[in-house]
């Protein structure tokens, strides 16, 4: 993928006290392959290695005691300015209600991510939307929006089948002026490709519902294709921004670098999972770190943040700052992390999780965590504190009284350590790559 790739080119660099212009022309041949091998559109390439290019070639830089630091700095800038720089909220109406209408082809992922839009503006905005369900083609799909909504005790708008959208969203602007629903968000159809009936169809809907905001759905596993999707809805309909949906499995990173720079429209939100709750917010810089594979921190403790009370939030995130995360904290943090759902996807998060044994393709089972519980429970606060201390006769001790193994207990010690080092390793350039960055 793209961040094993770059993170081997980059590690190069990072090894090295100085850099010349060769190597820098080296580098940039590497990023150019690992961008066009993860899908990115090749224009974006090309402008993208110019870029970064020319602010590593300059003097600064190669003068610099830790160029290679500084050359990943400027790949990890251009990445996020590429995704364009800064997170873009929801656009809301300054009168209610905001009229949100997700758009795109189908199986993107439209009529799920119209549930867990609902389920984010109510959380965090404190929003009282209203789901409207237009796609009339397939029975299917209403019912699939209805069953969301119950799931979400949020009330759906369908009139069947019989009648055209845009009849539909009159009838349910109507009806959310009545109920107070500041939100109003429209689930379209969609086709297997993109064809004229279906634009117009939008573009009458569009016109009578004059909405605020316009997310195109699309699917980021489909790479290249997401990209000239986006550019064709755009161009046809016109969106406001997007929703990369499906960035949780083995995906490619190459539509998220492109579709900003190809249609200047911001990615808004990216759907990281089939659950309600996985709809997240988009950061071009976290993306980038992520990325570069320095693991996504400020994500994960965000993630812990919506469902642990703050507080702990807190504590958790100096302790990895401060590298003084015990096995105890390890513990809590595994009981957090089975409120917060899937692990698989917290574990992806997690800086460096890519790189432990055994970790890489994280199938993790519920039933391990609560063996990793029984093994942390059997241990002294001493032990827990301090895991250098123990020994062969503690390990035998903690194995027999968790009803575990030794291999076990030596298994879930090393992770730990691992774990640690990552975090350690990241602070660290961090850190450096900060104090680098003010100098003049
Ligand atoms: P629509 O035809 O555009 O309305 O697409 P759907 O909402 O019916 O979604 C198609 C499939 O994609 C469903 O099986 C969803 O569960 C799945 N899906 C949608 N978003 C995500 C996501 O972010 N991650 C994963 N893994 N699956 C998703
Ligand atoms: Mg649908």
């Amino acid at each position: 993928g793209l961040a094993e790739r770059l993170q081997g080119t980059l590690q190069k660099i990072r090894g090295k006290g100085k850099v010349n212009e060769a190597d820098v022309k080296e580098m940039m041949r590497e990023v150019r392959f690992a961008l066009i091998e993860a899908d990115v559109n090749l224009k974006v390439v090309r402008e993208f290695v110019k870029k970064v290019s020319e602010k590593a070639v300059g003097q600064d830089v190669l003068k610099s005691l830790t160029p290679g630091q500084q050359v990943v700095k400027i790949v990890q800038d251009e990445l996020t300015n590429l995704m364009g720089g800064e997170q873009e909220p929801i656009q809301f109406a300054r009168k209610a209600p905001t009229v949100i209408m997700m758009v795109g082809l189908q199986g993107a992922g439209k009529t799920t991510t119209t549930g867990k839009l609902a389920a984010l503006l109510r959380k965090r905005h404190n929003k009282k939307p209203l789901l409207v369900a237009a796609d009339v083609y397939r029975p299917a799909a209403i019912q699939q929006l209805e069953t969301l909504g119950k799931q979400l005790t949020i009330p759906v708008f369908s009139l069947g089948t019989d009648i055209s959208p845009v009849d539909i969203v009159r009838q349910a602007l109507e009806q959310a002026e009545k109920e107070h629903h500041d939100v109003v968000i429209v689930d379209t159809a969609g086709r297997l490709h993109v064809d004229e009936t279906l634009m117009q169809e939008l573009k009458d809907i569009q016109e009578l519902a004059t909405p605020d905001e316009v997310f195109l759905v699309v699917d980021a596993m489909t790479g290249q294709d997401a990209v000239n999707v986006a550019q064709n809805f755009n161009e046809t309909v016109g969106i406001s921004g997007v929703v990369l949906t499906k960035l949780d499995g083995d995906t490619r990173g190459g539509a998220a670098l492109s579709i900003r720079s190809v249609t200047e429209k911001p990615i808004k939100f990216v759907g990281v999972g089939e659950h309600m709750d996985a709809l997240e917010p988009f950061h071009p810089e976290r993306m980038a770190s992520r990325i570069l594979g320095m693991g996504d921190v400020m994500s994960l403790i965000e993630k812990a943040q919506a469902n642990v009370d703050e507080e702990k939030a807190k504590e958790m995130e100096e302790k990895f700052r401060t590298q003084t995360f015990t096995l105890d904290d390890f513990l809590d943090q595994l009981q957090q992390v089975k409120k917060m759902g899937p692990l698989d996807e917290l574990l992806k998060m997690m800086p460096g999780a890519n790189k432990i044994k055994g970790l890489e393709n994280a199938q993790v089972d519920e039933k391990q965590m609560g063996r990793v519980e029984a093994v942390i429970q059997s241990m002294t606060p001493a032990e827990r504190t301090t895991p250098e201390i123990i020994n062969a006769n503690r390990r035998r001790r903690i194995a027999k009284g968790s009803g575990t193994s030794i291999q076990e207990v030596n298994r879930l010690l090393k992770q730990f350590n691992d774990m640690k080092k990552m975090v350690k390793q990241m602070t660290n350039m961090q850190q450096k790559g900060n104090k680098r960055m003010k100098m003049p």
